[in-house]
């Protein structure tokens, strides 16, 4: 079996470093939603699977690790999936983490170069993996994978969807990955039609957010509906239909998500209270 700890770094950075530690997706947090101070100790005693830098921070530069699925919590400590983090952590805090797991992401799986299947190795100076074979030398960055995301309006109306796998009685914005030659705003319109046969016009960006579950980047739109009938794509919406501003169902729970940004501003611009 393959021994994934890494080679490129000393097991415990130098003093002045700060880590943060992730068990897959779970960040390891004590009772009040902050990191491990004593985390020299907690690496050294489980042994990470990984452990890079992420960059500068204010006492040095940051590290993050991950350790093993078996893992468990120091005293006083749990790990918790950073989604449900996401609106309590502070806002530093909460890049940091999100930054910090999409790197790990990177880190593993890019051990081998996708071109030439060599290894690669960390480069000291940037966030990069380099192949070691000198007649491919490819460098592999971060992957970002766009998502387009849209509020579809018509007048006091927005377009909600749900998939199979939301909670009963959950409705979101539609959504999608934008696909390999395509214009993000190509996306939008691409996605709304394949999911609900509906075509949409006059579209207008409104924000961008990351999303490293694992390495998304939300590209929030909104759009004005145009015309057709709603017919939802078998297997990928189960519902979707037009709500009044008035009478929104349950949407995603999550304030820091794009569809609550997203119906944060469609109810304002409609004179009624924030979403948020
Ligand atoms: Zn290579």
């Amino acid at each position: 079996m393959r021994d994934d700890r890494p080679t490129s770094l000393p097991l415990v950075p130098d003093a002045g470093a700060d880590c943060l530690i992730f068990r897959g997706n779970q960040l390891l947090v004590d009772a009040a939603g902050a990191p491990p101070s004593a985390w020299r100790d907690y690496l050294t005693a489980v042994a990470p699977l990984r452990l890079i830098p992420t960059g500068g921070g204010q006492g040095g530069t940051c590290f993050v690790a991950e350790v093993a699925r078996e893992a468990e919590a120091p005293r006083g400590h749990e790990f918790r999936h950073l989604k449900g983090l996401l609106d309590t952590l502070p806002r530093a805090l909460r890049e940091r983490a999100m930054r910090s797991l999409e790197l790990l992401e990177f880190d593993r799986a890019h051990q081998y170069c996708g071109a030439c299947g060599s290894m690669t190795i960390l480069k000291p100076d940037r966030i990069a993996r380099v192949c070691t074979n000198d007649a491919c030398a490819r460098e592999h960055f971060p992957r970002v994978s766009p998502v387009v995301i849209m509020a579809v309006e018509r007048g006091p109306e927005i377009l909600l969807g749900r998939s199979p796998h939301f909670a009963p009685g959950l409705y979101s914005t539609l959504a999608g990955f934008v696909d390999a030659g395509e214009s993000a705003e190509e996306a939008v319109q691409r996605e709304v039609f394949e999911e609900t046969g509906l075509h949409v016009r006059n579209l207008s960006y409104v924000a961008s957010q990351p999303w490293p579950f694992p390495h998304a980047l939300m590209l929030g739109y909104r759009a004005e509906y145009a015309g057709g009938e709603i017919v939802c794509a078998v297997d990928e919406i189960e519902d979707a239909r037009f709500f009044h501003v008035d009478h929104l169902p349950p949407v995603f729970p999550m304030k820091y998500a794009m569809a609550s940004a997203l119906l944060d501003d469609f109810c304002r611009r409609h004179g009624r209270p924030g979403f948020l």
